[in-house]
């Protein structure tokens, strides 16, 4: 690790991934296609990290935000299947093409600017707001919906081959929220459904995320769409998750400083990691980061490029040099310091600074680095049931 030492590092367990990635294709039913969610760089491991080793793995869907996250995947994975879940702008249509990109088809008036651009048959899946109320084509009733939709078929440079929506409170297993979901799942397969009655039978259905593809894994849909979970961090909600997982990425830095503070008696180490790392200043006196798998809690404010941690108890043993995980391991993960100010694990990960070197590591699993979530776990199960039921 010597060579990449500068002031910090990010370990990418590629082993972790891999065992994540396992764990999720278990719960999903047969006919389910796993899509890997790599938008926002992988969640902040990197694509050059991640999404070959995801192919080589097996997996042949991908998931991006923009095109220029298209065509950094399609760098990585010439043969992939790339979908872009947010907003390309049509003139960018005849790029869509060339690049065998799969674009999400917000509404009638994208499909038709889309294909008016295109000098050749862009591929597209139609978004449907089932119930999110935000984007994508507006669809309670089915045959409404579905009407509404027939002209997209007709329009010429566009090759429709799918259909999807977004849940809205998929990670919730409370079961108000669990049979919206359900709800949700309806509209869309009934739509799906009166497509294929109507001369128009797509190749894909897909609307789960990384939450329901474990609380509430359905087979009526061709493809899944998982990001947060397989990179070792839990859904957006504190609930129990039905299958151990084991965090991909690891924040890490050095002790550089030691000091003796006379007035309080503490000592205190230095280490160089800060805000503009994507450590938040709101973690002042609240977090904790480990040096020798001992828990040291965060003194005084988090500055631009350093902090400092209470290390009296165990002074003795802490040198300079010595290691210091900032998060991913043990209970100091990303979801704990997303806890601690407000905010979600996606976004802890997501903010780790580029300039952090990403460093591939495979470590051995080992039980006692699994979150393994048990509290709750019979209420949750409940649910679960009537979620299935
Ligand atoms: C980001 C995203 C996902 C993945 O969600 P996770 O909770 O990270 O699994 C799925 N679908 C859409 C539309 C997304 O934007």
């Amino acid at each position: 690790m010597k060579s990449a030492l500068h002031h910090a590092w990010v370990e990418v367990d590629l082993n972790a991934l891999e065992f994540n990635v396992r764990g999720i294709q278990k719960k999903l039913p047969k006919n389910v296609t796993y899509m890997a969610v790599v938008k926002a760089n992988s969640y902040g491991h990197g694509n050059e990290n991640i999404c070959e080793k995801l192919w080589n793995m097996g997996i042949r869907w991908f998931a991006v935000a923009n095109l220029d996250e298209a065509i950094s995947v399609r760098k990585y994975c010439p043969e992939a299947e790339i979908f872009i879940l947010g907003y390309t702008p049509p003139y960018l249509a005849p790029t869509l093409a060339e690049n065998n990109i799969i674009q999400g088809i917000v509404s009638m008036e994208y499909a038709k600017e889309l294909s008016e651009s295109a000098t050749s048959p862009v591929r597209g899946h139609i978004k449907l707001d089932t119930g999110m109320g935000r984007i994508g084509t507006r669809c309670t009733d089915t045959e409404t919906c579905g009407k509404e939709l027939l002209p997209m078929f007709e329009l010429p440079n566009l090759k429709l081959e799918g259909v999807y929506t977004h849940f809205a409170a998929a990670d919730s297993p409370e079961i108000a929220d669990v049979a919206y979901t359900r709800r949700q799942e309806d509209r869309i397969v009934n739509v799906y459904n009166w497509l294929a009655e109507n001369g128009h039978k797509l190749e894909h259905i897909h609307f789960m995320n990384s939450a329901a593809s474990v609380y509430c894994p359905s087979p009526r849909c061709t493809l899944s769409r998982v990001g947060i979970l397989m990179y070792g961090l839990l859904p957006n909600a504190p609930y129990p998750v039905p299958i151990p997982i084991k965090p991909a990425m690891r924040l890490k830095s050095t002790v550089v400083q030691i000091e003796y503070i006379e007035k309080t008696k503490q000592t205190i180490a230095v280490v160089p990691v800060g805000y503009s790392d994507g450590y938040s200043r709101l973690l002042a006196n609240k977090a904790q980061a480990l040096i020798h798998d001992v828990p040291c809690t965060v003194v005084g404010e988090v500055h631009m490029n350093y902090l400092t941690l209470d290390i009296t108890e165990i002074a003795e043993s802490v040198n300079k040099g010595d290691e210091v995980i900032l998060f991913g391991k043990g209970a100091i993960t990303a979801n704990y310091l997303a806890f601690l100010y407000d905010t979600i694990g996606d976004e802890v990960i997501c903010n780790v600074s580029r300039r952090i070197p990403r460093i591939i590591v495979n470590e051995e699993i080992k039980d006692e680095d699994l979150i393994l979530e048990k509290a709750g776990v019979s209420e949750y199960e409940t649910n679960i049931t009537s979620c299935m039921g």
